[in-house]
């Protein structure tokens, strides 16, 4: 097993956000048509979740300070 956390983050630009998501970090909408992050986990690729930028920045340095 690898790291737990270990997933693939893709950039969504503008015109490729054609549905609205819910972000998890921060439980608020990500309108069609802005630019956000995908997030897939390595080994669950069917929990894929879509991030605002700024909230998936914040999981990470949350994540950091868990590991520290
Ligand atoms: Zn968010």
């Amino acid at each position: 097993m690898g790291d737990p956390f270990s997933e693939l983050v893709t950039a969504v630009q503008p015109y490729q956000a054609r549905k609205a998501y819910t972000c998890p970090g921060c439980d608020l909408s990500i309108p069609a048509g802005t630019g956000h992050l995908v997030v897939v986990p390595e080994f669950e690729p069917d929990m894929r979740r879509h991030w605002h930028r700024g909230c998936w920045y914040k999981e990470g340095r949350r994540r950091g300070s868990l590991a520290s």
